[in-house]
């Protein structure tokens, strides 16, 4: 495929997989952005009380946790942020990281993928390989209300000769499905199961969501190791706590993760 011509992103046809939603969410296209996270998280929040949504066909600078880069190539995938302003007063809700995957991957099973597979706290996998990058970051103070940027990464069509560094391998949605969905489809049906999972859990809180979250643990009853800032620590994944913390069965009892600077790796 020749990656200079590919469609770029359309907001009509991001308002036409959103249907009825389309009016909830103000979408903006830009060609070319650093990162679009570090974008929303600059501009003021938009009028009227719409969720601000920023997409990029080209993201240079794309970040993940702890200083590290999502790497896209024009056309190879989805970048996209939203800015998710919370009830004046309320908190930011426990297991957020959570279930802004668990929506990623029902857009992805909605589409026919199948193997998606959550990976704690919020990486979407395919049959064990990473589909999705998500990264969120907090906004608060300077009279703002409190707010989350959740940005995603979505592979579509990777180049065949992309070089990324990776514990668990990568795929696309190209390699899961014979007819993958353009970009602007795949936002609007993205933004769809957000507003849904984001809305319930703001709303009640992650417990409900959890069993939907431990349904697709690609770790589950398995040995994993926690790499961090503490010391690294071994046990089998038997699922997550009510606020999203990992639960960890360890020689020394059941030990409770919380998702910091930590990262999940097979044990
Ligand atoms: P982890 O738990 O995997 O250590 P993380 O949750 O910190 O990582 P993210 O911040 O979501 O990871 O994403 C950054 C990481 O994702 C990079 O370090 C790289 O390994 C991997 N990565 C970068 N670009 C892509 C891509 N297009 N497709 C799949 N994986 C990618």
């Amino acid at each position: 495929m020749d990656h200079s011509r590919h469609a770029a992103l359309d907001r009509a046809e991001v308002a036409a997989a959103l249907g009825g939603l389309a009016a909830v969410f103000s979408v903006e296209i830009l060609p070319e952005c650093d990162s679009t996270n570090s974008r929303l998280l600059a501009d003021p929040p938009p009028e009227g009380g719409r969720i601000a949504v920023l997409a990029a066909d080209r993201q240079t600078a794309g970040r993940g946790r702890r200083g590290r880069a999502w790497q896209s190539w024009p056309g190879a995938g989805l970048t996209f942020s939203v800015l998710w302003q919370f009830a004046p007063g309320a908190p930011v809700p426990a297991g957020l990281s959570l279930v802004v995957g668990l929506a990623v991957a029902r857009a992805l099973e909605e589409l026919g993928v199948d193997g998606v597979q959550l990976k704690w706290p919020n990486d979407v996998l395919v049959n064990g390989h990473k589909i999705a990058g998500i990264l969120i970051e907090l906004v608060s103070g300077r009279g703002r209300p409190l707010a989350a940027v959740i940005g995603v990464g979505i592979n579509l069509r990777l180049p065949p000769d992309a070089e990324i560094e990776s514990a668990f391998g990568v795929t696309d949605l190209a390699r899961c499905l014979d007819a993958p969905p353009s970009a602007s489809r795949l936002l609007g049906l993205v933004l769809a199961q957000l507003h849904h999972f984001v809305g319930i859990c703001a709303a009640a809180g992650f417990d409900g969501l959890r069993g939907a979250w431990q349904q697709r643990n690609a770790f589950a009853d398995l040995p994993v190791r926690i790499l961090g800032e503490v010391e690294p620590l071994a046990g089998t994944c038997v699922g997550v706590d009510v606020d999203g913390a990992l639960l960890l069965q360890t020689p020394d009892g059941l030990r409770r993760v919380l998702s910091g600077d930590v990262s999940l790796r097979a044990g």
